[in-house]
């Protein structure tokens, strides 16, 4: 459902993306893991445009797109893409100024256009999905880490994406708080969303991930099943990686 193939990404001199080749299948979940700077957010961030790639293609669903070095995009077909995609940030991100409910709403009323009483509708079910109904009205710096991820969770599926992109979701968050954002990640991934996330967080990684890509320096070291790379990795600089996590 989500493939990228040969995505290059620079950055002036910095070839950050070194032709990276990866797919994702609907409903599967896949952990990006490796040293800081080797390139997690932005193969993220190129997933949802948010970065353009340099070169490659990128499929998503029934958008394809190809990108050449000064070639342009169009911003329907980034449009096209972005709306499939839901992120989640490292720190939460939540509008200061609008309640967690609002939170939810505010991409259904502003972009999608929905009538505020749908939107409304909607997001208080999906606050209910991630245990934080009791909390609709509340303003975001009442909340714990936990619970403002758990809005910006429930904020980033309300347009019904096809998959959800989770940066260090849990990476800003005491344990315990980490532990309710995992519970929260493992139950959707137990329904079938699609999810891609960058963690560092072993825990959630195991737990949720059926799929690991480890990314070192822009370029993928290595990939396959999660029980395979955590058990048995065959590249000695993932071992020496994941030992590192412990
Ligand atoms: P990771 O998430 O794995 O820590 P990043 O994708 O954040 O890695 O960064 C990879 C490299 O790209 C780093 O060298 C970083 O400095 C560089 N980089 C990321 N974003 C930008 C940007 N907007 N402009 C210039 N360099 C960037
Ligand atoms: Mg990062």
């Amino acid at each position: 459902m989500i493939a990228l193939t040969d995505i290059e990404k620079r950055f002036g001199d910095n070839l950050v993306l070194k032709g990276v080749s990866v797919a994702m299948q609907e409903g599967s979940v896949t952990a990006l893991i490796g040293p800081s700077g080797g390139g997690k957010s932005t193969l993220l961030r190129c997933i949802n445009l948010l970065e353009i790639p340099t070169s490659g293609i990128l499929r998503l669903g029934e958008e394809t797109l190809r990108f050449t070095p000064g070639g342009r995009v169009a911003s329907k077909d980034i449009q096209l893409v972005r709306r499939q995609t839901g992120m989640v940030f490292q720190n939460f991100q939540l509008f200061p100024h609008r309640t967690a409910i609002e939170n939810v709403m505010e991409g259904l009323v502003t972009v999608l256009k929905w009538p505020a009483a749908k939107a409304r509708e909607r997001a208080g079910a999906l606050l209910e999905k991630v245990g934080m109904a009791h909390k609709a009205d509340a303003w975001p710096a009442t909340l714990s880490g936990g619970q403002q991820q758990r809005v910006a969770i429930a904020r980033a599926l309300a347009p019904s994406p096809r998959v959800l992109l989770c940066d260090e979701p849990t990476s800003a968050l005491d344990p315990e708080l980490a532990q309710e954002v995992v519970d929260v990640l493992g139950q959707l991934a137990s329904e079938g969303t699609t999810m891609v996330m960058a963690t560092h967080d072993l825990r959630l990684a195991s737990k949720i991930a059926r799929e690991v890509v480890f990314l070192d320096a822009g370029s993928v070291v290595e990939k396959g099943p999660a029980a395979t790379i955590f058990a048995s990795p065959e590249r000695e600089r993932t071992k020496r990686f994941i030992a590192s996590l412990r």
